[in-house]
């Protein structure tokens, strides 16, 4: 099979290589579209251990079964691989399995990811396509999860409904317009700001999004303002932003892995009772969540999303890389 191959930092080359063998309890996936997410990104960056070229990179995957028990069927594939039996498995919260591993990863344990046109992947992974999503817009459902699932923390917290707070969104990746679009159109929240420095990428935001869009010196961000934060971005700016912005009981949420370590506002933090909450990932019925809310279209048009064919994978990087590229997702399509 052809597949788009993580060689060294800032290097992928599209080649030949060996199609995954059927093991017991998986199936093989003939994928149709894969997305490149942020984690990607910071393995192209060679800043994360847990791959180590070379590998296939890839996690957000839409395709057909080609060998397995569902053989034929169109799917979506949740990447997030658990052992189903420790007591976060047991108890609905399988992200934080440590046996836990991702399509597109090596290290623990070795998964090959979706960048290439046959995937192995256990059953209970498996998702049945919604006929009212297309195949190439699937690959959406994996960063939706990571959204839904960072919102709905946040409201567990937050002393008031959402639609009634007012929500500050540091970064207008997928994650940070996913999360903005979860608190509009499935929470009824009514007061959004979203904040980016990519003006192209605010543009293509405020089109989709009924938000504030604005960059970090704006007059909007108001110090002391906001009862939720979303930092998608994760640095130590934004959170520097974030600890700022955020209300007296307010409630950060974490969800960007960029920077892991800087200076922080804790007195701030202690004295005004901020929770700070970070998040990774999704549990399987947030997927399953994601899935119906994406069947629904409840949060609107994904024509947001941008195309590219996987052999031309490598350049979409280097796009992403430069900071060229306004969309906030690429989907390769195999
Ligand atoms: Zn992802
Ligand atoms: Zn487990």
């Amino acid at each position: 099979m052809y597949a788009l191959v993580y060689t060294g930092t800032q290097e992928l080359v599209y080649r030949e290589e060996k199609n995954p063998k059927i093991i017991n309890g998986e199936s093989i996936v003939k994928v149709s579209a894969s997305g490149i997410c942020g984690s990607d990104m910071h393995a192209y960056h060679g800043n994360d251990n847990r791959r180590i070229p070379p590998l296939i990179l890839g996690h957000e995957i839409s395709g057909t079964i080609d060998k397995g028990k569902f053989s034929g069927k169109k799917v979506i594939l949740n990447p997030l691989i658990t052992c189903g039996k420790c007591d976060y498995c047991m108890n609905d919260r399988e992200h934080l399995c440590n046996k836990r591993i991702i399509l597109g990863m090596n290290k623990p344990i070795e998964r090959q990811g979706g960048f290439a046109e046959y995937v192995s992947i256990p059953d209970q992974n498996i998702y049945e396509l919604p006929n009212t999503l297309e195949m190439k817009e699937a690959p959406i459902a994996e960063p939706t999860a990571v959204a839904l699932h960072a919102v709905e923390l946040g409201e567990k917290e937050l002393s008031k409904p959402l639609k009634k707070s007012k929500a500050l969104v540091i970064g207008c990746g997928a994650i940070g317009l996913l999360s903005g679009l979860i608190l509009s159109k499935v929470k009824n929240c009514k007061e959004i700001v979203i904040v980016d420095l990519n003006k192209k990428r605010l543009g293509v935001c405020s089109k989709y999004l009924d938000a504030n869009t604005v960059q970090p010196d704006s007059k909007f961000i108001v110090s002391d303002n906001f009862d939720i934060v979303f930092d998608t971005v994760g640095m130590e700016a934004t959170r520097q932003q974030a600890i700022k912005a955020i209300k007296p009981g307010g409630v950060i949420i974490h969800v960007g892995l960029t920077q892991p370590s800087g200076q922080f506002d804790f007195r701030k933090a202690t004295l005004q009772e901020i929770t700070f909450i970070g998040t990774y990932c999704y549990t399987n019925k947030d997927f399953e969540k994601t899935l119906n809310i994406l069947a629904n279209k409840k949060i609107g048009s994904l024509d947001w999303i941008e195309y590219r064919k996987l052999q031309d994978g490598a350049s979409a990087f280097q796009q992403i890389h430069n900071n060229t590229c306004s969309a906030p997702k690429i989907i390769l399509l195999i």
